[in-house]
């Protein structure tokens, strides 16, 4: 076991959007520094972080100087190259490990996994060509939803199928990637729920959020869920099993459908989430912190709850609201420092604390 990370140490971050920001903030409020490893120019995180790197993820020599100028490397998000990861690796430790990214970067080993430790998932089948999106269908029903087994992201990447007649254009939809038939699930409220794990193996969970989308981009989170106590045990638990199983090490957001028949699990994202923005108004320890905390060998805040928060994203022309909000009692504002406002681009998003 290495011992906690010391004042002054630096963890670099594979990504500078929102949530690379939101960790830079965390990790500077524990004496920590970060090192933002990114492509695009002028990244949201680069405004608070101690240094940033400039660089495309094949650039072997940039990602080299990256790990040897860090203490560990974390990511805020998945589709990491592999060879990337292969030369940081042999310099400097990831956290959260590669078998959960590998997991999470592809809907169907992710499945395969998930069912593995028996955890109940849609109906699924891979869908190689329209042949195997045929037996598919036979099996797992209509409706369903066509996606891509990676690269998926707010809702990219998938195709509806209402009836088999719509096979021949979801398939085009996919343009040849390799992709996974989900048979629709008829869920009451979509929900979340926010765990962390430390290398000594502690675990903290956060309280389920219940989740809205609009356009297959989360508008709302509000905790507490409207949730009986069994499913939100249920869902630490199952939070649970999937860290200890992956040996995981650091935040991840599970998100999750409430059905009749109990939770079944729509995907895991092996980094701080979305819908744990509310941590930051609703808890002592936000999951940003405790996504630093666990990667840096700290003990774990106890994800207990202060306050009810609403967290409503700001999707592009919404940040044109931000002078109304900035009136509002008890509307605690989080921008993303982006200059470009782009339709569907996440700008910032606020916490409304409800009690
Ligand atoms: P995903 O990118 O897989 O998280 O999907 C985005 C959103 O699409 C989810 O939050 C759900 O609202 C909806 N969705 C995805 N998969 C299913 C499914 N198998 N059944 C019903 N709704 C789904």
């Amino acid at each position: 076991m290495t011992d906690p990370l010391p004042t002054g140490a630096t963890i670099g971050i594979l990504g500078g959007g929102q949530l690379g920001r939101m960790l830079s903030v965390a990790a500077a409020r524990l004496g920590l520094r970060t090192h933002i490893y990114e492509p695009g120019s002028n990244p949201p995180a680069a405004d608070v972080a101690h240094a940033v790197t400039t660089a495309p993820y094949d650039d072997v020599a940039a990602l080299t100087a990256f790990a040897h100028s860090v203490d560990l490397v974390t990511f805020e998000f998945e589709n990491i190259p592999t060879e990337a990861l292969d030369i940081i690796e042999a310099i400097t430790p990831i956290h959260p490990n590669r078998r959960a990214l590998g997991t999470s970067q592809d809907r169907l080993v992710e499945k395969e996994f998930l069912r593995s430790i028996g955890l109940t998932v849609a109906p699924f089948a891979e869908i190689t060509d329209a042949a195997s999106l045929d037996a598919a269908i036979a099996t797992v029903g209509t409706p369903a939803i066509l996606k891509t087994r990676r690269f998926g992201y707010d809702g990219k990447g998938q195709a509806r199928l209402k009836s088999p007649d719509d096979a021949t254009e979801a398939l085009a939809d996919m343009a040849d990637a390799p992709a996974v038939l989900e048979g629709f699930v008829d869920f009451s409220i979509e929900i979340s729920i926010i765990a962390a794990r430390n290398p000594q193996g502690q675990i903290a969970c956060y309280d389920p959020g219940q989740n809205v989308h609009r356009e297959g981009i989360l508008h709302t989170t509000t905790v507490p869920a409207k949730l009986p106590a069994s499913l939100r045990t249920d869902a630490v638990l199952l939070a649970a099993k999937i860290l200890n199983t992956l040996d995981y090490v650091g935040v991840m957001g599970v998100e999750l459908f409430v059905t009749p028949q109990g939770l079944i699990v729509n995907e895991i994202a092996p980094r701080v989430h979305n819908s744990g923005h509310w941590t930051q108004n609703g808890c002592a320890v936000d999951q940003f912190e405790q996504h630093i905390r666990a990667i840096a060998g700290w003990p774990l805040g106890d994800g207990g709850r202060h306050s009810d928060v609403v967290m409503e994203n700001l999707i592009g022309a919404d940040v044109d609201k931000v002078p109304a909000l900035a009136k509002e009692p008890n509307c605690a504002i989080h921008l993303y420092g982006k200059v470009e406002t782009k339709p569907g681009r996440k700008m910032g998003h606020v916490n409304r604390i409800k009690n």
